[in-house]
Parts: structure tokens; C-alpha cells; sequence
């Protein structure tokens, strides 16, 4: 439900703060001070009032108390009381009531008013400046149960989607890729998209966007299903379920919907707003299609991120090669990540030697929703640690000594005073 500020309503009313806020106590209508908010219903309540000639109209008109009954019982229905009083606000109502100034309104207040004006702007101007950064391309990851065909889907869309690789460029597994669609990029993650949620969503980062949940049809709904849409749910992540293997002449995507709607999933053509796509790993079936929606989903998630903002990435994946060293996936968040630059993982750092794209080509510089290996660390980092960059080697030892301390601080911390055997017998 929408809310408005007191004032705000106020000045567009064409009435005193102070006006206002009588025709409020008489409507009963609790309020913390002129900058509280109140509800929608409210607000043509007293514009009722007002048209009917002022607060006097609620003191003594005839309809006053149904609509006081109305104003009440609109707060009460309310899940999150707005206004709150508290006893300090309690003290200054009298104040806040006397139509002092001309404002009518207590320097305080004034001040308050000011400082919440600030903030408004400043707020504006925030969404103003997110809705000036590019878009960027949207993560997914695939889940479901073993052997609904996750793999063979990824290796069906990686195959058809991927540009070819660079000729010598070295053919590795990286955990993510980014597929060409009609609608601009999208990227998968291919590591166990259950993986992807757990660990990485466990350190409280989202590197998701989009979770594609498998479901063969001649299978339906089976555990690792259930599991994966709860993995999905709790990360608030929007999903898409693709019915796989709908080439098969057992193959039954309406059972599926059936169970889908079992668990609160209703699928569109059941009335409800979940999207369900007949897809076949086999065929190519239906791919196009569910790239499309996922091209659709994205666009409602409105996903956008500042290149030029500060770097921040997630640990994909990382692996020890004999030759080349630790080879770690990052999925770049924000921000652009440089060959050069200096990165810290959790107690570790490390700089930049060199970065291939998720097909094996060398790059320089990787802007937001892009997978890239990088070789430079020393160690190993896990899947789903966060990666943030130091502007040198100083500052990332810094950053890595800070952490450190933090850590044993918290230890130290949790350690518990224990009584030696002197304490408990005495001297
Ligand atoms: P995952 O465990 O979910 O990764 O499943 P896989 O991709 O390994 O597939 C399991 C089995 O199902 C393999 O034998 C695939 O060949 C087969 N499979 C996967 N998708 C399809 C499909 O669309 N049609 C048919 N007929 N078989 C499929
Ligand atoms: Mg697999």
C-alpha cells in the first residue's frame, strides 16, 4: 500500500501542519510527528474533510465518526503500523499540535523537515543514477534432480551458443559461459547449480539471477526437485521450470504441471504465474524458447551494474594446475576487474597475472555479469568467497591484516573464561 508524508499532503491540501494534524488526532489516526507517513485511504479521508469545510467537519459532523471507525480500522488492517508512537513524541505532541510558527511547526520539527527533504533527494537522486547504469547480462544457473538432463541442456546451449573457441586457445573447464541469444548474453554457471546456491549463498552472496529448474517429463517432480526450488525460493531468485526431454514418447509435461501446482507452483496455463517451458537436451527443442523467457525474466529484474564502479566478484570455482598455478573462476559483479589488478580473497591475496574469457581467450579487463579465470593466486580460494581488489600490494596486505585481526578478535571472543581448579577449590 502506498504511503505519504504528513507534510507532503499537507502542502497539497493547502492547509497548516498544525491543521492537518488535528484532523488526524480527530480521525484518530496516530502519527509520530508532521513527517510520519499515513496511508493512502487516509489521505481521502481528509481531503473528504476538508472539501466538507475543515476539521470542524470531523469534531462535529454527522459522518464523523464512521469515518473515524474508517481511519481506524484502515491502521489496524495495516501489517506494518506506520506510525508508531513513543513516549518521548508523546511529550511534544502538545507542541507539535499549537500552531506556533506560521508553519506551525516547532524548530525542531523544522529542522527535521529539512534533514528529511535531504534525504528524499538524495534518495531520488540514487535511483535516478542506478537507472543510468548499464544493463548487464543476466547469471543463471540450472538445478533439479540427477539425470533430468541438466548437463546435457548446458552442453546443448553451450554447443549451439558459445562462439567457437580461439584456435589455440586451451580448452578447460571454468565453471561458467557466456551463450550469445538473440536478445544479448546470458550466462550460465555450470557448476551444480545446488552447489552454486549453498555454498556461495552461505557466505551471503547472490550470483544467481535466474535458477532454471529441470524437470525430466517422464520423471516429474523427485526430491532433488523439491530441493532445488527451495534452494531457489529462499534466495528470493526468480525461476523458470523447463520440462525436459519432451522428446520421449513417455514423456508427459502435463503430469508435471499437475505436481508443479502440488507445491504451490501453478503453471500459466493452470492460472497461475509460474513459467513452464517443454524443452528437449536432445532435440534443441524448445531452447530458443527458454532462452527467450530468461531474456524476458531479466529484463523485469531490470539487472544493472556500474562498470566503472568498485570491483567486486565470487569465486566460481578454483583448481591447482601442475604447470600453471592456481586457476581461479571469478564471476565479476561490479565494477571492472584488470589484469594487474591486486584481489583479495578472505585471508589471502593476490594480483592479476593473467585472464582468459569463459572460451580460453586472453583479456584484459572484464566488466560486470562476465566469468573469467584468473591465474595469481597462491592458494586455492573456495566457491562462493567474495573477491574485492586493492588499489596495490600495501593495501591489500592491509586489507588481509585487518582480517586477520578481525578474526582472531572473534575468536578470542567466543573463547569462554574457564576456571582453573584453584578457583573452584579456593586458596
Ligand atoms: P544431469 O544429471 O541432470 O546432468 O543429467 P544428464 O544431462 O547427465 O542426462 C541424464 C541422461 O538423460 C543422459 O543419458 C542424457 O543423454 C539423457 N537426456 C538428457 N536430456 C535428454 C532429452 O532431452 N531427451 C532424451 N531422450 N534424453 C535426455
Ligand atoms: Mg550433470
Amino acid at each position: 500500500m502506498s504511503k505519504v508524508r504528513i507534510y507532503t499532503i499537507a502542502k497539497e491540501l493547502g492547509i497548516d501542519n498544525a491543521e492537518m494534524l488535528s484532523i488526524l488526532d480527530d480521525l484518530g489516526v496516530s502519527y509520530k510527528s508532521v513527517s510520519s507517513t499515513i496511508e493512502e485511504d487516509t489521505v481521502e479521508l481528509i481531503k473528504g474533510i476538508i472539501a466538507e469545510g475543515g476539521s470542524r467537519a470531523a469534531q462535529s459532523g454527522a459522518g464523523a465518526s464512521t469515518e473515524a471507525e474508517a481511519a481506524q480500522t484502515s491502521q489496524t488492517q495495516t501489517p506494518q503500523p506506520q506510525t508508531q508512537v513513543q513516549p518521548e513524541q508523546v511529550a511534544q505532541a502538545p507542541a507539535t499540535a499549537a500552531p506556533a510558527a506560521d508553519s506551525g511547526m516547532t524548530a525542531e520539527e523544522l529542522a527535521e523537515l529539512a534533514a528529511l527533504e535531504a534525504e528524499e533527494a538524495a534518495e531520488q537522486a540514487a535511483t535516478a543514477a542506478r537507472a543510468e547504469l548499464p544493463h548487464r547480462a543476466p547469471v543463471v544457473t540450472i538445478m533439479g534432480h540427477v539425470d533430468h538432463g541438466k548437463t546435457s541442456l548446458l552442453d546443448y546451449i553451450r554447443s549451439s551458443k558459445v562462439a567457437a573457441k580461439e584456435a589455440g586457445g586451451i580448452t578447460q573447464h571454468v565453471g561458467a559461459f557466456e551463450a550469445q541469444t538473440s536478445r544479448g548474453k546470458v550466462v550460465f554457471i555450470d557448476t551444480p547449480g545446488h552447489e552454486a546456491f549453498t555454498t556461495i549463498r552461505a557466505r551471503g552472496a547472490n550470483v544467481a539471477d535466474i535458477a532454471i529448474i529441470v524437470i525430466a517429463a517422464d520423471d516429474s517432480l523427485m526430491p532433488q526437485t523439491r530441493e532445488a526450488i527451495a534452494h531457489a525460493q529462499a534466495a528470493g531468485v526468480p525461476m523458470l521450470v523447463a520440462i525436459n526431454k519432451v522428446d520421449l514418447p513417455q514423456a508427459d509435461p502435463e503430469r508435471v504441471k499437475a505436481d508443479l501446482t502440488t507445491i504451490n507452483l501453478v503453471p500459466e496455463d493452470y492460472g497461475g504465474d509460474v513459467i513452464t517451458v517443454p524443452v528437449s537436451a536432445r532435440t534443441g527443442e524448445g531452447v530458443e524458447d527458454l532462452l527467450e523467457y530468461i531474456s524476458l525474466t531479466a529484463e523485469l529484474e531490470d539487472l544493472r551494474a556500474d562498470p566503472k564502479g568498485k570491483f567486486g566478484g565470487v569465486i566460481i570455482e578454483s583448481r591447482v594446475d601442475k604447470q600453471a598455478g592456481v586457476l581461479a573462476t571469478v564471476m565479476v559483479q561490479e565494477g571492472t576487474l584488470k589484469v594487474g589488478d591486486f584481489l583479495v580473497v578472505g585471508e589471502n591475496y593476490g594480483k592479476v597475472k593473467a585472464m582468459t574469457d569463459s572460451a580460453g581467450k586472453r583479456i584484459k579487463d572484464a566488466g560486470p555479469s562476465t566469468p573469467v579465470q584468473i591465474l595469481g593466486f597462491s592458494e586455492a580460494p573456495s566457491s562462493g568467497e567474495l573477491v574485492a581488489s586493492a588499489s596495490n600490494e600495501h593495501e591489500a596486505r592491509e586489507l588481509v591484516a585487518q582480517r586477520q585481526e578481525q578474526r582472531r578478535d572473534e575468536e578470542e571472543a567466543r573463547k569462554k573464561p574457564r576456571l582453573s581448579l584453584d578457583d573452584i577449590l579456593g586458596p
